[in-house]
């Protein structure tokens, strides 16, 4: 297995560039999905510090000098940004059906009752005016006593006074939005780093759970981001804007899982607290 592992490093070594990152990995697992299809998040991530290896020492010393020590430490950065979520009553169009006319853009007509007509205003409704020589057909209605009504113009029915016809009103909820700017929550971004430097073992023993930021892991010895990921919530008193809190620490690999939603390759913890994309694949 490790044998394999190590002719598979050395062949990619040859074509990936010297700065070799995580990202660079994740261009491997798409260009070369054959091999690397269903592969555990421990083999991609000991193929990935092999690569390393090869690159930093020409061989493998640096990583069979590691391998026992990588460990994860995921952390949670509040962007103090609001969460913004899609409206619930118009599932995010900004626009519901107008209640008055039920969406079809008319209404009856008010005035005739959706007759279409009205009650002859010449003669009202008899059919009959008195004219010089005594009852007469009324010229107005032609002797029926009803007229075309005036509003509607016999259509029944006229266009929707609440919504103009379009069937659709703004969502009120929403104010016609769409979306919705959360009171409480906020949004949090996610890093996972894998990491083999012992100061940050410590330090993520030693601080798990708690509010204590660790800072520039980005830049820290021996430590490589590889997984990015966005979530939302309402933030502790502790979490303040823009600081790193451990989320997540663990040295044992099999307790994470590694699964492919979406085209997206996501690194879950077993406790199910977070989850990471640490890969992307079309
Ligand atoms: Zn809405
Ligand atoms: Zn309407
Ligand atoms: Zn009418
Ligand atoms: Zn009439």
């Amino acid at each position: 297995m490790l044998d394999k592992l190590k002719i598979l490093a050395k062949n990619f070594n040859q074509i990936t560039p010297e700065d070799f990152t995580w990202e660079d990995m994740a261009d491997l697992r798409k260009r070369y999905s054959d091999y690397l299809k269903n592969r555990d998040v421990a083999f991609i991530l000991n193929l990935f510090l092999m690569i390393i290896s090869l690159k930093r020492t020409g061989g493998f010393d640096m990583y069979d000098k590691i391998r026992n020590d990588i460990f994860l430490v995921g952390v949670l950065v509040n962007t103090g940004e609001p969460y913004i979520y899609e409206c619930d009553n118009c599932s995010g169009n900004g626009y519901v059906e107008c209640d008055n006319c039920n969406g079809s853009g008319n209404e009856t007509c008010p005035q005739c009752n959706g007759d279409g007509t009205e009650r002859c205003f010449e003669c009202s409704g008899d059919g009959e005016v008195i004219g010089d020589e005594g009852p007469e057909k009324c010229g107005e209605c032609g002797g029926e006593g009803e007229i075309e009504c005036g509003e509607c113009g016999g259509d029944e029915s006229i266009s929707c006074r609440d919504c103009g016809g379009n069937g659709s009103q703004d969502c009120s909820d929403c104010d016609g939005q769409g979306e919705i700017e959360s009171d409480n929550e906020t949004l949090f971004e996610t890093k996972l780093y894998v990491s083999w430097n012992k100061n940050l073992q410590n330090l993520a023993e030693f601080r798990v759970g708690t509010a204590d930021p660790i800072d520039q892991l980005d830049t820290m010895e021996n430590t490589v981001l590889v997984g990015l990921g966005a979530g939302h919530g309402e933030p502790e008193d502790f979490i303040q804007e823009d600081e790193n809190y451990i989320y997540y620490f663990s040295d044992d690999l099999d307790d994470v899982e590694f699964n492919q939603v979406a085209g997206k390759t996501w690194l879950y913890t077993s406790d199910g607290i977070g989850d990471y994309i640490i890969d992307y694949r079309d």
